[in-house]
């Protein structure tokens, strides 16, 4: 139980309502901020503005899956108000306040440095970054049906990058019967690609391998998919990026060639909001139950 616990909810999509349920019925209290478009009232949280909440009581702050942007500001999408983590927020916090997020950026990393606090970022765990993979996929597919007059089956598919979702869309994507290849840098990646009964190719050689894809997936948050790579896509190849954003493609050649070039982010938060929140909601009230020691050290 988080009895006791004073939590501040801030911004988000409808993954937040998943952590909210969770934390509302595990007792904490909840300072909800970036919700007031929010019909639904959840007993033990209380809607506010940030510029109303007493931080010096907040035992943690949970952000959404991206964080903040370079300007700290949240993603809100119940709320017109504009939202900013500010270094003199997390100022007035306990000592002991962590921060969680999904992943970080410099500005996030940076505030929270500079204040000395905690910032525990959800994705670097390599659980919730495969329990993740399987809403991206089932968007990932939902994407590239949605966007092709041809079946998945039988087409030419290149994913780049065999990471927790690299591995997830090559599988799914081959189990459709679509060709796979995978592009990977490390000997042990193309080891594992040729285990999987899919086409590896070294990364090195991205120019010459993407030529015949129908559709190109893109894992790598890295410029990778530049100008020379898309200027051997045939015209008629879709682009799936699902990496962080900007993700790696050069949208603008993209677009100058005629190429289609989708940057998709946030793809749990579209297909399953449900079962992504809940992902995050497990993680998160077993990481925030093994703070209790910390609070109970400093006078909670
Ligand atoms: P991951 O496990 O870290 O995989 C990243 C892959 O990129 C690895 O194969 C890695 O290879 C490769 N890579 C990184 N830098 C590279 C470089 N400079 N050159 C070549 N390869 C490089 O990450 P993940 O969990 O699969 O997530 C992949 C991306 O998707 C992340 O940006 C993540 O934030 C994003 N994501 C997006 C969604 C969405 O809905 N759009 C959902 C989940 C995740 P090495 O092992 O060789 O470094």
């Amino acid at each position: 139980m988080l009895t006791g616990m004073q939590i501040a909810v801030i911004g988000g999509d409808a993954r937040q309502l998943e952590i909210i349920r969770k934390l509302t019925e595990l007792d904490a209290k909840l300072a909800l901020i970036g919700f007031e478009q929010l019909d639904h009232a959840f007993t033990g949280a209380v809607k506010e503005k940030i510029s109303e909440v007493d931080f010096s009581n907040i035992d943690a702050i949970i952000l959404p899956v991206a964080g903040t942007n370079l300007e700290g500001q949240v993603e809100t999408i119940f709320s017109n108000e504009k939202v900013v983590l500010t270094e003199d927020i997390l100022s007035k916090t306990p000592e002991h306040c962590t921060i969680y997020s999904g992943i970080s950026n410099s500005y996030l990393n940076g505030i929270t440095e500079q204040t000395n606090k905690k910032l525990v970022q959800l994705f670097s765990r390599d659980d919730v970054a495969i329990y993740n993979s399987i809403p991206t996929v089932e968007g990932t597919l939902m994407m590239a049906i949605q966007h092709t007059d041809f079946t998945i089956h039988g087409s030419n598919v290149t994913v780049l990058g065999l990471g927790r979702c690299g591995m997830s869309i090559a599988r799914a994507f081959h189990a459709l019967g679509a060709k796979v290849k995978v592009g990977a840098r490390k000997s042990e990646h193309l080891a594992r690609i040729t285990e999987m009964a899919l086409t590896p190719f070294q990364l090195s050689n991205i120019e010459t391998e993407v030529s015949g894809t129908d559709i190109l997936i893109n894992t790598i948050p890295q410029p990778i998919v530049n100008a020379s790579v898309i200027a051997k896509l045939p015209a008629h190849t879709i682009v799936i990026d699902i990496a962080s954003k900007p993700g790696g493609t050069d949208f603008r050649y993209a677009e100058k060639r005629g190429i289609k070039a989708l940057l998709a982010p946030s793809l749990p938060g579209i297909v399953a909001p449900k079962t992504a929140g809940q992902i995050l909601a497990d993680v998160l009230s077993q990481l925030l139950s093994e703070t209790e020691p910390d609070r109970k050290g400093n006078g909670k």
